[in-house]
């Protein structure tokens, strides 16, 4: 009964509201809805077969204990679900949101394996912390015992504010510094809200101001405040800044009007959803609308780019990518969904160079295929001589992937070791950094990665921080 007047209340949304009856107003939707995804959540938890060889749960960046939260759900213990689920998942709501489950949990469900369609654990495990948030069963922390010791972090993403969650529940004070005005991260600035809605973010910020974390916002370390006096104000510290050096597209034409890269693309769109003032928003730079949009690159930030082109009501949305289908670096059902939405992908086809003439017309296309593999065993992409075309563009949007910034420099400390990708070194189980009492967790170690990783990095380190902080003085200075 549910699901068809969830049905009907869409349809009819969609296509004719002007006729929509009377008993099926706006403010029913969230009523059906949420009778809906109960029904859903309590079918699909069911459908777990208890297999006891959880490799859902092996493959799991966090271990969540997925075969037992499901059964609790199946048999409606929503409440004991969620305190199992969140003693292992700072934030399941967002995973479940945006977690690539068909590379992780849901990609490795014996159901699946067995060509049955996998048990829809990401959305399962949303469904129990939405509810839990609508419950009042997600509580501020309060520690047992308050303890002296500070810790600084700096980055409030999903790295930081693990570690924040881990720390005050241990009765730890927490400073997270971040540059930018509002925390999240890439939670808040990068993903778009149509994966991940923003107010979904920002419960789980004010719930932890009013654990006792503190916030410095707009404060970049390295300008507005030393990487040192942090040091100095601090027991130990946390660096969880992400990675956001974009790597550029070169070749004739760089440069002109209209070719933007896709972080300032995403973020404008994502600050114009908490109604901000951007400018190059409202004078139309970083708005698709209207426009024919190519982006370039075949990673998730790729998919954002182009999902939210078409919602913003592009003519048309083209994504290049220099190798196939088969070897895209996204998510499948990043690009599934992007297909079904009407972007229109050309495979094989790498940029090199930009038409116009100041104000970009198109993007010059170069057509590949795919030759002898290298030594990671991957086929690499060589040109097609003579078959290059130009693909015509009014806003191009470049989502070729992300590097480390130089913290070192940055930062004036060239005793903080980084690997030759320019990741800050870090112990793998400890995430201490060459630096005493210094951690480091998230991108800024693994490079471009997911969320779920930063979450447990975040964790791991406020477990080794608050063993660093027990130890006597003497060995912790070693
Ligand atoms: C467009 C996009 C879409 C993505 N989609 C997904 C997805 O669907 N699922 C998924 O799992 N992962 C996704 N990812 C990856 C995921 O967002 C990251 O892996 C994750 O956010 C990393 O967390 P983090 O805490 O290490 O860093 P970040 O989230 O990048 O947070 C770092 C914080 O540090 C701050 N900072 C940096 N330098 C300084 C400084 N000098 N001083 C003060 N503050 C500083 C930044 O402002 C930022 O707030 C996506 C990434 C992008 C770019
Ligand atoms: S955290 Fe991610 S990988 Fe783990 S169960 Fe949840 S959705 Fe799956």
């Amino acid at each position: 009964m549910a699901k068809e007047r969830m049905l009907q209340f869409v349809t009819v949304e969609r296509e004719m509201p002007e006729k929509r009856p009377a008993d099926l107003r706006a403010q029913d939707f969230h009523e059906i809805y949420r009778e809906f995804a109960a029904q859903k959540a309590a079918e699909q938890a069911s459908r777990c077969s208890q297999c006891g060889v959880p490799y859902c749960q092996s493959h799991c960046p966090l271990h969540n204990n997925i075969p037992d939260w499901l059964r609790m759900t199946a048999s409606g213990r929503l409440e004991e679900a969620y305190a199992l689920s969140q003693a292992t998942n700072t934030f399941p709501e967002i995973c479940g949101r945006i977690c690539p489950q068909d590379r992780l949990c849901e990609g490795n469900c014996v159901i699946e394996q067995s060509g049955h369609g996998t048990v829809t654990i990401g959305s399962v495990e949303k469904y129990i912390t939405d509810t839990a948030w609508e419950n009042g069963w997600v509580k501020p922390v309060k520690p047992a015992v308050e303890r002296a010791e500070s810790v600084g972090i700096i980055g409030a993403g999903p790295g930081g504010l693990a570690a924040a969650d881990m720390l005050r529940r241990k009765g730890f004070q927490v400073t997270v510094y971040d540059r930018y005005d509002r925390a999240g991260g890439l939670l808040t600035y990068g993903i778009p809200g149509f994966k991940l809605e923003k107010p979904v973010v920002m419960q789980r910020i004010d719930q932890l101001e009013a654990s006792g974390v503190n916030f410095v916002m707009n404060c970049k370390v390295g300008e507005d405040l030393s990487f040192d006096a942090i040091r100095g104000q601090h027991d130990a510290v946390l660096i969880a800044t992400g990675v956001y050096k974009m790597r550029d597209v070169g070749g004739p034409g760089v440069g002109q009007k209209g070719i933007v890269q896709a972080l300032d693309y995403l973020t404008a769109s994502n600050r114009k959803s908490f109604g901000d003032e951007v400018e190059a928003f409202d004078n139309g730079d970083l708005d698709a609308s209207g426009k024919r949009v190519v982006v370039i690159g075949g990673g998730d930030t790729a998919m954002d780019c182009v999902r939210t082109a078409i919602r913003q009501g592009a003519t048309s949305v083209k994504c290049l990518y220099r190798r196939d289908k088969a070897n895209m670096p996204g998510s499948r059902r990043e690009t599934q969904n992007a297909e079904e939405e009407g972007v229109e992908f050309v495979w094989l086809a790498a940029p090199k160079g930009f038409a116009g003439n100041g104000a970009v017309e198109g993007v010059m296309v170069q057509k590949m295929r795919l030759g002898a593999p290298d030594a990671t065993g991957r086929q690499t992409p060589e040109v097609i001589e003579g078959a290059d075309y130009v693909e015509p563009a009014d806003l191009v949007i470049t989502a070729l992937g992300f590097e480390p910034e130089d913290l070192p420099v940055l930062w004036g400390v060239p005793e903080l070791a980084v690997t030759r990708w320019g990741t800050v070194k870090a112990d793998f189980q400890t995430h201490q950094t060459a630096l005493p009492g210094v951690f480091a967790a998230g991108d800024i170690v693994r490079g471009a990665s997911l969320v779920v990783w930063a979450i447990r990095d975040g964790r791991e380190a406020a477990d080794a921080i608050e063993a660093y902080l027990a130890q006597p003085a003497s060995v912790a200075a070693e």
